[in-house]
């Protein structure tokens, strides 16, 4: 069931399992999934279940489920084995690059990693 802009939302459809994707990692308020186009060894999304654009959209109501999408990040990290490092990333917006409008961590490692970014 949507509602609003989250029904032609593509993370909405990947998080319910109406459009299939590889699973890392589920719980009640996150899922976690391998990037389509993987720019790292290791490159998942973890997404809230719940609908929100992006960081732009957050507030003080969103301090614990923005801190539980990290958690979940760093614990896969932790079972990727990624103890050399990694990178979080949350792309906002045109100019942060944000392609997808629901709000998602790319965890990104396996390989050095530059910065600055592009
Ligand atoms: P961003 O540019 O930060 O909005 O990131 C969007 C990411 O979603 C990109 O890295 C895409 O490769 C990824 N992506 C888009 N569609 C899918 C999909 N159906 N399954 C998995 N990853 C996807
Ligand atoms: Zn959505």
């Amino acid at each position: 069931m949507y509602t609003g802009l989250a029904m032609s939302c593509i993370f909405c459809k990947i998080a319910d399992g109406s459009i299939p994707s590889t699973a890392v990692y589920s719980d009640d308020l996150a899922y976690a999934f391998a990037d389509l186009h993987p720019q790292a060894p290791v490159h998942i999304l973890i997404v809230p279940r719940q609908h929100l654009a992006s960081m732009a959209e957050t507030d003080q109501s969103h301090i614990a489920l923005l801190g539980h999408l990290h958690w979940v990040a760093t614990e896969i990290a932790r079972t990727k084995q990624l103890g050399n490092g990694y990178r979080i990333v949350v792309n906002t917006g045109p100019d942060g690059g944000q392609t997808v409008d629901h709000l998602h961590l790319h965890l990104l490692g396996g390989r050095h990693l530059a910065w600055p970014p592009g």
